[in-house]
């Protein structure tokens, strides 16, 4: 089905993460016998804006045109949530795909959003600040229409930080004249972010691990752990997981891997990354490839890069018992199968790395209410939430004898189905 809808006309999605999200949605969709027009609207995001806009280099006489997205995928459920990537390959297709896996993720752990997802097609590496900051901000002035705190939300993701949040609720404020915290989340303290938000998608991540493990079959204790990607998601999974009694053997990131099988010092790496930019030169351990770091004989892999690192290629060789998606589409479908027939138990990314929102979902209450929580408040609640989640995964997973990634899409689906129904067709 997802062909003839993408060769109905509808081209503009094509992307391989488009397509592995689609043929997802309708291999879960036939499994739980959606109602096929409720199918064909979820199959495509509702609203998608393409910007293109100049921005000026440091030398002020060179201008640059940059290409940006803003998809909200679901209008159905309250604002839509997701968040804006600055990355070199970002395409309309990609933030397409990604949007839906939003809008499953939200209803999955129960959240009030549609989900969206926004980038610039720009590598960030290849930025001075002042650079990064006029390109924020000018993308912002460009998708104002179409955020706000009661309309779309957006978050930091892959080449976006604090900073860029920072910025983007300062444009915003100084286009409607008054200071509007709700618009982002993820923002520095400061400015009413949420204290905890930073760590949020890793720590969600491994307080996970336990129930995880169990199923698995596995001892949490001194269970050893690979992160491949050491941003946001991949340096607080390692430290959530070191803090937690796992030992973190080997960590990576776009130069390359790092092993240590006496276990990395996760803080010293993290202070190495802050000050040199990344883990080239660091010497906690043997230097290792990222096409390695995923085969290494482990208990537990946490790839929290990007897309599509786990493919029919290197699939059957990837030795780990527990993989604990951090990022978003780390597991192709071919990939996924043989990972099922092989008994290798996957914690999806829709639910594994739901963290990550949760804490923007209390962010953005806390900034409509102008009432902010402690870090305790927020991380109990975060734990109840996700476990809570797990639990109800676990259940569906059970009734329909399936794997947890089916399960979870069941139980998001249908949570966005029931909502489309009740709602009807306008006019
Ligand atoms: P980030 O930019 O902070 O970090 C990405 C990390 O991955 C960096 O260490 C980078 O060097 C590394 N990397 C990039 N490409 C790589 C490759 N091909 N091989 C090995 N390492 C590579 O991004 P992030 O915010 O940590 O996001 C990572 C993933 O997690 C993305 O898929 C994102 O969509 C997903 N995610 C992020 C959040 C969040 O709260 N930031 C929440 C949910 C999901």
């Amino acid at each position: 089905m997802s062909d003839q809808i993408l060769g109905d006309g509808l081209r503009e999605w094509e992307s391989p993460l488009y397509h592995e999200t689609v043929g997802q949605f309708d291999r879960v969709a036939d499994i739980m016998g959606l109602d096929d027009n409720i199918a064909e609207r979820l199959r495509v995001p509702q609203r998608a804006i393409v910007v293109t806009f100049p921005y000026r280099r440091d030398d002020y006489s060179q201008v640059e045109s940059l290409f940006g997205y803003r998809v909200q995928h679901l209008l159905s459920m309250g604002p839509t949530k997701g968040g804006i990537r600055f990355a070199p390959d970002v395409n309309l297709g990609e933030v397409a795909a990604l949007a839906m896996l939003m809008t499953w993720k939200c209803a999955i752990v129960g959240l009030p959003f549609g989900g969206a997802k926004g980038g610039v097609r720009v590598d960030p590496t290849n930025l001075t600040r002042a650079e990064k900051q006029r390109v924020t901000r000018r993308y912002t002035a460009e998708i104002i229409n179409f955020i706000g705190p009661n309309k779309d939300i957006p978050a930091p993701d892959m080449g976006t930080d604090e900073q860029v949040m920072a910025w983007i609720m300062d444009t915003y404020s100084q286009q409607v004249g008054h200071t509007e915290p709700a618009v982002v989340t993820g923002k520095p303290p400061a400015l009413g972010g949420s204290v905890a938000r930073r760590e949020a998608t890793g720590r969600g991540l491994v307080s996970l691990l336990p129930a995880a493990a169990r199923l698995a079959h596995l001892d949490t204790e001194g269970i050893s752990v690979v992160v491949h990607g050491f941003g946001n998601v991949g340096r607080y999974a390692a430290l959530a997981a070191d803090q937690a009694g796992a030992k973190v053997v080997a960590i990576s990131d776009i130069s390359g891997g790092v092993y240590n099988g006496r276990g990395i010092d996760v803080n010293e790496a993290m202070s190495w990354v802050d000050l040199n930019r990344s883990l080239e030169g660091y010497a906690g351990g043997d230097r290792i490839s990222n096409d390695d770091v995923l085969l290494l004989d482990t208990e537990v892999l946490m790839p929290c890069a990007t897309g599509g690192v786990i493919t029919d290629h290197n699939a059957g060789e990837i030795k780990a018992k527990l993989i604990m998606e951090g990022a978003n589409g780390p597991t192709t479908l071919a990939a996924d199968r043989i990972l099922n027939d092989r008994g290798v138990l996957v914690v999806p990314d829709v639910l594994a790395n739901a963290g990550g929102v949760t804490v923007s979902y209390f962010e953005w209450v806390q900034d409509l209410q102008n009432y902010f929580w402690s870090e305790a408040e927020i991380v109990g609640r975060l734990r109840e939430i996700l476990s809570r989640a797990f639990d109800d995964v676990m259940s569906v997973a059970v009734g329909h004898k399936t794997d947890m990634r089916t399960a979870a899409l069941i139980k998001g689906i249908r949570r966005v189905a029931d909502a489309k129904l009740a709602r009807g067709v306008f006019p």
